[in-house]
């Protein structure tokens, strides 16, 4: 395992970091698989990610990962407090209720927490999270009084993150991103902005997806390959996963090229060549990156949860792309990708499976 400095909050951590969502148990609304773990058997795989060099365990609050928080905790009493860099979460954006998170996650934790992030920062909750006295002030102020060491944003918005980059209170950010759906590394790594913060990476498998197509090895050195990345997160539930993420050494990182992804993709269904850049923008609405997403999650596996999310608008999307005259679109799109067509496409998709309604 090797190290990286964690922007500059001089923190050095385990290029590859410990996502905890397979360790939870509970019913929570997650994407990846998870095992049910008890407790003895989610310290026991903790562990062994330990003894194979990671520090750094990424998790969030009760319930949000289930009871993964808790047993952190436990592992981190375990091994020793000042072993780990614990990475917490929680999704509230007020100043006042990222307060109470804290404190509750401590509890749940029995100890601080190195990092805090609000969680799932989007473009309609960042005003509150970065206005005074929204979730950022109150970070702030729980750095000051030690009970985290360092604040963070985590979102899957390019926009919001860049904000992130730009505020003095913003430590590290945790973005999204894998050999795949690279467009907002690619962007990261031109903004110097982001020079200043440390970076983690999540969905680095892409929900468990990838794996089926890339080898754990190259899934993780293509992340890293981006050099502003501090540490690739991944959801560890088993022994046999952590030294998959874990287990080897590599002395150069390398991301294949975009084409490549694509001709792999191409064998099992027909990919649409957008990398999630976030550079194309909808006046109607339509989360253009985030419907493509759930087009590739259908055919690479999660077949369910995409048709359901995909349904939720799909309808309304194609509808206003047949009424749209100005397509801003297609001229933000650096791959050329025809979206209005897509999105037709990707609504007859819906229309064709009504079963999964009934
Ligand atoms: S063509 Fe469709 S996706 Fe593109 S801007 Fe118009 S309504 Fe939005
Ligand atoms: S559709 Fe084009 S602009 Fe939009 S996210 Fe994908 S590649 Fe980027």
């Amino acid at each position: 395992m090797k190290y990286r400095k964690l922007g500059n909050t001089g923190l050095q951590v385990s290029e590859v970091g410990f996502g905890t969502i397979p360790i939870l148990q509970g019913n929570v609304p997650v994407l990846p698989n998870y095992y049910n773990l008890e407790e003895t058997q989610a310290i026991a795989v903790m562990e062994h990610a330990y003894h194979l060099g990671c520090n750094l365990y990424d998790t969030a609050i009760v319930p949000e990962y289930g009871d993964a928080e808790i047993k952190l905790g436990k592992f981190a009493a375990k091994i020793g407090r000042e072993q780990l860099i614990i990475s917490d979460k929680a999704r509230f954006f007020s100043g006042n209720e990222i307060y109470q998170a804290v404190e509750e996650s401590c509890k749940n934790l029995g100890t601080y927490a190195d990092i805090y992030f609000v969680h799932q920062v989007d473009p309609e909750n960042m005003e509150e999270v970065f206005q005074k006295d929204g979730a950022l002030d109150a970070l702030t102020e729980l750095k000051a009084c030690g009970k985290i060491r360092f604040a963070g944003i985590a979102s899957h918005y390019y926009d919001v993150l860049l904000r992130g980059a730009s505020d003095s209170r913003v430590d590290v950010l945790q973005a999204s991103g894998n050999l795949f759906e690279r467009g907002m590394l690619e962007r990261i790594m031109k903004e110097p902005l982001f020079s200043e913060k440390g970076i983690l990476v999540n969905k680095v498998f892409a929900a468990g997806l990838l794996p089926a197509f890339f080898s754990a090895k190259s899934l993780i050195e293509a992340v890293l390959s981006y050099q502003k990345v501090s540490c690739a997160l991944i959801g560890i539930g088993q022994p046999w996963q952590a030294d998959a993420a874990m287990g080897w050494e590599t002395k150069k990182y390398s991301c294949p090229p975009f084409s490549y992804i694509l001709s792999v993709l191409e064998k099992e269904f027909d990919p649409i060549p957008c990398n999630r850049c976030q550079k194309c923008y909808c006046p109607y609405g339509t989360e253009i990156h985030t419907i493509f997403r759930q087009y590739h999650y259908y055919f690479m596996g999660k077949d369910y949860w995409a048709l359901r999310k995909l349904n939720l608008g799909i309808q309304q999307s194609a509808e206003q792309c047949r009424k749209c005259t100005i397509m801003p679109c297609l001229s933000a799109c650096p791959a050329h990708i025809r979206i209005p067509d897509e999105i037709q496409k990707l609504e007859k998709l819906v229309k064709d499976h009504p079963i999964w309604w009934d």
